[in-house]
């Protein structure tokens, strides 16, 4: 199974004047395959930013713990 990592962004639908995702990422996530829907259950925009999974790792303080537990037990 191939896995991606998917952006969270701030401030995403809060005040709905937010058209288009911004720059700032929040949390990454990772995701499968190539879906929206994150491993810790967070459903993401499906225009959001991705990454290969094997960028993991390279931003800990923005990365969601959950996600990283459960993609590192499918990849292990
Ligand atoms: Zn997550």
């Amino acid at each position: 199974m191939r896995h991606t990592m998917r952006a969270e962004y701030e401030h995403v639908g809060a005040s709905g004047e937010e058209e288009s995702p911004g720059h700032e990422v929040r949390t990454w996530h990772m995701v499968r395959g190539d879906g929206n829907v994150a491993m810790c259950g967070r459903v993401l925009q499906p225009e959001a930013e991705t990454r290969p999974d094997g960028d993991w790792g390279t931003w800990p303080k923005l990365s969601c713990h959950t996600c990283g537990a459960l993609y590192l037990r499918e990849v292990a």
